[in-house]
């Protein structure tokens, strides 16, 4: 048994990269032909590739990361100094910190417990509350975290009621669906994460996501320094370099013929943790309501409390394997100190109480038995 034997140390991570083979052909054909670029035939492919998948009449920008993909929704939405932003309280920084970029102020927004995601009803007290403040916030980001969507019919219809835009935060949930249609695309703007951790990667990369052809071009046009029509170069606006490498975009070309498979094995991830741990009473999980569709990118349980997440977390360290509390919500991070927040204590809960356990497409059984056995033993079951 020495194949066993090779494993046994390994480190188990909690969502580590996972190649499919096809990614060097594509990567080999931009060295073959000198595409070596922030522009090229897999960049133009991998947006075919993005569109064909999410449907809906979405138009893609491929771009260097989610966050630059945050940053230049903002800047399309209009979003400047001065400005407020609502945003979801629990999530990873990056939703937030490209408000900040753009001189605006974030208002943070708590979460429900049906899915995780911004509550809609603390959503309403926020505008409504900036309003009689005078400010009416200039647009709405909405994260599916873990890849759960969030709440898509009430937080839209609050939005269109208010005519807000919204930016949807489609970072973690590229596979997931709503009601049967695509995360992605429910967003006046959304975009994608190519991250190293994501379900698919580009080692890091992102998307622009809109139904608007002409936004999409604007989207390519600040993300390639705003350079006007001319000769020489000539610019009359403020640009970025924003554009995906056409190297990499043939890491994402391989990646996305893979997605349907890699959002099965995360779904059977979160399966087998299911069936092994829910019958506990210190054990909770965020199952789908009726019409979700989650790509299960990460596994979360919650714990009965902060002291057993800790024991779970320190129990699967100690063999070497990765898990992570829940995103921190920003209202609590020291960065965002100043910004106003909507709270109703959930997320503070979701945070203190929560743990991603390992949740790679490329995990095997025995990976996953360990996992299991290690959280077992912590019960004492
Ligand atoms: C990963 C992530 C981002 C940022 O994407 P990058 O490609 O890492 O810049 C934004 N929002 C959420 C919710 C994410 O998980």
């Amino acid at each position: 048994m020495a194949i066993t034997n090779t494993k046994t140390n390994a480190k188990i991570w909690l969502s580590s990269p996972h190649m499919s083979g096809n990614e060097r052909n594509f990567v080999n054909d931009a060295f073959d032909t000198n595409w070596v670029a922030p522009l090229g035939p897999n960049v133009n492919g991998f947006e075919k590739d993005i569109e064909a998948y999410l449907g809906e009449g979405i138009h893609a920008a491929a771009l260097v990361s989610g966050t630059s993909a945050i940053h230049l929704g903002l800047i399309l939405l209009g979003v400047t100094s001065g400005d407020e932003v609502v945003c979801q309280s629990m999530t990873f920084s990056a939703s937030a910190n490209p408000i900040a970029y753009q001189g605006a102020t974030p208002i943070f927004v708590d979460s429900e417990r049906l899915t995780g995601n911004m509550d809609p009803e603390q959503l309403e007290i926020a505008i409504k509350d900036r309003m009689s403040n005078g400010i009416k916030p200039k647009a709405i980001i909405a994260v599916h975290l873990y890849g759960m969507p969030y709440q898509v019919d009430k937080i839209h219809t609050i939005a269109k009621k208010y005519d807000i835009p919204v930016l949807e935060d489609s970072a973690e949930s590229l596979g997931s669906l709503f009601q049967g249609i695509n995360c992605g695309t429910f967003g006046d703007i959304a975009i994608l994460s190519f991250n190293g951790n994501k379900i698919i990667t580009t080692s890091g990369g992102g998307a622009l996501l809109t139904k608007s052809e002409a936004l999409k071009e604007r989207a390519v046009y600040l993300s390639t320094q705003a350079r006007d029509n001319a000769i020489h170069y000539q610019h009359s606006e403020v640009g970025y370099n924003y554009r995906m490498s056409n190297v990499i975009a043939g890491i994402g070309r391989g990646q996305i013929q893979v997605l349907d498979n890699r959002v099965e094995a995360r779904r059977a991830n979160y399966d087998f943790y299911v069936r092994n741990l829910k019958g506990y009473d210190e054990i909770e999980f965020i199952d789908e309501p009726d019409g979700y569709f989650s790509n299960r990118w990460l596994s979360a349980i919650l714990t009965s409390s902060y002291e057993l997440r800790e024991q779970i977390r320190l129990a699967l360290l100690a063999e070497n394997i990765e898990s992570r509390p829940l995103w921190k919500p920003m209202h609590l991070q020291p960065v965002f100190n100043n910004a106003p927040s909507y709270t109703n204590g959930v997320s503070e809960d979701l945070f203190l109480r929560g743990l991603c356990l390992p949740s790679g497409s490329n995990l095997d059984a025995q990976d996953l038995e360990k996992v299991v056995s290690i959280i077992k033993s912590v019960l004492n079951v």
